[in-house]
């Protein structure tokens, strides 16, 4: 890549046109129903021969899939993949931590950069503009995500940016310093923006596995999740988010529950379960309980993201 290359910002796909993830329904379908009633945004109708989703109704919830006796609901994927840990060395790189990390500990960000910096070559500089904002990047830059979901929109919404997971990068360094977490017995919730990449799933269990934490899986787990019902915000009845919440955390056997998102903290958290914040974890410390209500959450979220459209981008 040329010096001329790198230096030209990365082409904005224009608003509206983000590369959603949806399910659809395959011929294998029986035409039970199960689906359609479980679905939380009414995107299945009954066809012909059988059920179908409308994609522009589809939340990428993964909750069809989950309760289709015949595995007919399934995942299409979007169309960017992100790339592998062995690209990061070729182009310049920012982490990003994403916007909800701030409402938690803002200390946090500094602390995993910190950490790549010290085990990387490359150089990685930091990136907080908001992925619902256009990040201004340059051809070819590499965003490695904390956020599930902005790793989602950055791959879908602008081209020439580039994503990987912090937690494939970590997972990629083998002699990261990692704390010794024997006796942690967890369950995984893995996040709706990665539901679909299993090279995240194996990342964060290899972690976990390297801290000495046992897994006890649900059946619904990596591309198999469901979502934790924060997505269902502001598009079905606070009641009706807050069943889902609860129905997700009865499907993870354990009291203890990693997550790697802030949203699906504060779920869990409110679903009675302690959730264990990946982040906080690399640092051997404990999750603070998150206690805002869904709107509390909502509200304080929307307005860092408003606040933050034009961030840092320092190397
Ligand atoms: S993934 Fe969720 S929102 Fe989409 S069709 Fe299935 S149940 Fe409905
Ligand atoms: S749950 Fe599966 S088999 Fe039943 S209607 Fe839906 S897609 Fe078809």
């Amino acid at each position: 890549m040329t010096e001329a290359d790198r230096n030209r910002p990365a082409d904005p796909i224009q608003a509206g046109t983000e590369d959603r993830f949806f399910y659809t329904i395959s011929d294998a379908c029986v035409m039970c129903g199960a689906c359609q009633s479980a679905c939380p945004t009414g995107a299945i109708t009954a066809g012909e021969e059988s059920y179908e989703i409308s994609p522009a109704a589809c939340i990428d919830c993964g909750t069809c899939s989950a309760v289709c006796p015949v595995g007919a609901a399934q995942p299409v994927p979007g169309l960017r993949e992100s790339i592998s840990a062995r690209d990061l060395a070729e182009s310049r790189c920012y982490f990003n931590p994403g916007c909800a990390i701030y409402l938690y500990r803002p200390e946090l960000p500094d602390r995993m950069l910190d950490l790549l910096r010290r085990n990387l070559d490359s150089c990685i500089g930091l990136h907080t503009t908001c992925c619902r904002h256009d990040p201004q990047l340059e051809e070819g830059a590499i965003l490695i995500n904390n956020c599930a979901g902005c790793d989602r929109r950055f791959r879908s919404l602008y081209r020439g940016v580039r994503t990987i997971s912090y937690w494939e990068v970590l997972d990629s360094l083998p002699r990261l310093d990692l704390p010794d977490r024997t006796g942690l017995t967890v369950s995984v919730h893995d996040s709706c923006g990665y539901r679909h990449k299993p090279q995240v799933h194996r990342a964060v269990r290899n972690l976990l596995r390297r801290m000495h934490v046992e897994l006890r899986e649900s059946p619904f787990s990596g591309t198999r999740s469901v979502c934790c019902g924060d997505n269902f915000y502001g598009l079905v009845p606070n009641e009706e988010v807050e069943r889902r919440i609860q129905m997700r955390a009865g499907q993870l056997p354990c009291q203890d529950v990693v997550v790697s998102c802030i949203g699906c903290a504060r779920a869990m958290t409110q679903a009675g379960k302690r959730a264990h914040y990946l982040p906080d974890l690399l640092f051997s410390q404990d999750a603070e309980p998150i206690l805002d209500c869904l709107d509390a959450y909502h509200a304080k979220l929307a307005d860092h993201i408003a606040r933050h459209s034009d961030g840092q981008r320092g190397l």
